[in-house]
C-alpha cells in the first residue's frame, strides 16, 4: 500500500473547468473520513457537479478558523482516519488557507500528500511566454499602495518572473504602482483561465493603459523579470517617440522625465534619443 493511513491529502479542485478534475482527486475526497473545505455549501455543489460521493464529514476550514480547527483535525488523524483539504478554486495553500495545518500535521508526525492539479499561477505562467524559472508568487497583494510599493521594491532587482493575484477593481492602480517600482517590463494578464471566456493578454507594464480586458471574473497577473538595460532603454525611448513627446516639452526635459520615471540618467536617454533620431525621418528629429 503506497499511501498508508492516516494522512492529510491536499487535493486540487478546478479553476472552473470540470474537465480538469482528476480521478485521483475524486478518489482522495471519497476516501477521506473528514473533508475540510473553505465553503461547505460550495463544496457540496462541487461534489454534486463532479459526481463525488463523500463518505466522510464535511467541515468548514478558512483563514479565520484554521488555527482553531487544527487540534480536532489532528485528533481525527490520531484515530487512524484520513483527512482531505480542498479550496474553493485550484490548489489549497496557493492564495488559500492550509499552510498552518500542513505544518501542524508534519510536526505531529502525520504525513501529508498532494493530489496535484489546476493552479492559477502555474497555469498562467505556462501560457504566458514569460521566463518560467525562476518565478516568484506573491499571492494577493496588500491593499495599501505604500505596502504594495514596499513589496514591489523588495523584488525590483530580482531576476524572476513575478506572479500575483489582484482584484479587477484595483488592477489599473496596482499596475501603475508596479510600473513606478519595477520600471518597463513584459506583462501578462491571465483572466478566467480554463473557462469559456478565458483571456490571456500580453503587453507591457508601461503601456498597460492600451491593454483592454473584461473587468469581470478572476485575474492572475504576471510581470516579466528585469530586462537587459539596453532593451529597457530602447523601450523608454520608443515610447517617447511614439507619444511624440518631442513635439511637447523640450527634448532635454522629455529625456529627464523618462529618466526619472524609469531609473535612467537623462544623459543616457538623451544620447539614445539622438542616435535613434539621426536614423529616423525628419519629423522625428529632436
Ligand atoms: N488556490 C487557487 C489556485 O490554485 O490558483 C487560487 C485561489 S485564490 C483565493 C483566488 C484567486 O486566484 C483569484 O482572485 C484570482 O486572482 C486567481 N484565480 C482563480 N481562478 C482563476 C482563473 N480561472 N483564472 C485566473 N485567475 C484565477
Amino acid at each position: 500500500m503506497p499511501f498508508p493511513s492516516p494522512r492529510l491529502w491536499v487535493v486540487a479542485g478546478t479553476l472552473g473547468n470540470p474537465g480538469d478534475f482528476s480521478p485521483r482527486a475524486k478518489g482522495a475526497l471519497e476516501g477521506a473520513d473528514l473533508i475540510l473545505a473553505e465553503d461547505t455549501r460550495r463544496a457540496g455543489l462541487f461534489f454534486q457537479r463532479h459526481g463525488v460521493v463523500p463518505k466522510g464529514t464535511l467541515r468548514s476550514f478558512f483563514e479565520h478558523n484554521e488555527r482553531d480547527r487544527i487540534p480536532s483535525v489532528l485528533s481525527v488523524l490520531e484515530q487512524g482516519h484520513d483527512v482531505a483539504l480542498i479550496s474553493d478554486a485550484g490548489t489549497p495553500l496557493i492564495g488559500d488557507p492550509g499552510y498552518r495545518l500542513v505544518r501542524a500535521c508534519w510536526d505531529a508526525g502525520f504525513p501529508v500528500s498532494p493530489v496535484p492539479g489546476p493552479c492559477a499561477p502555474v497555469a498562467a505562467l505556462c501560457a504566458s511566454g514569460l521566463p518560467p524559472s525562476p518565478f516568484t508568487f506573491l499571492g494577493f497583494l496588500p491593499r495599501q499602495a505604500g505596502d504594495q510599493r514596499r513589496l514591489f521594491l523588495s523584488w525590483a532587482e530580482a531576476a524572476t518572473t513575478l506572479i500575483f493575484f489582484e482584484r479587477n477593481s484595483r488592477l489599473r492602480d496596482t499596475l501603475e504602482t508596479a510600473l513606478e517600482c519595477l520600471g518597463p517590463r513584459e506583462l501578462c494578464l491571465a483572466r478566467e483561465l480554463t473557462k469559456e471566456h478565458e483571456q490571456i493578454i500580453l503587453g507591457r507594464l508601461e503601456s498597460h493603459q492600451d491593454m483592454e480586458w473584461d473587468p469581470r471574473g478572476e485575474m492572475t497577473v504576471l510581470v516579466g523579470p528585469p530586462e537587459a538595460r539596453e532593451k529597457t532603454l530602447d523601450v523608454v525611448v520608443d515610447q517617447m517617440l511614439s507619444e511624440e513627446m518631442l513635439t511637447g516639452p523640450p527634448k532635454q526635459v522629455a529625456a529627464r522625465v523618462a529618466a526619472t520615471a524609469h531609473g535612467w540618467s537623462s544623459k543616457e536617454v538623451y544620447a539614445r534619443l539622438i542616435a535613434l533620431a539621426r536614423a529616423a525621418p525628419a519629423s522625428r528629429t529632436p
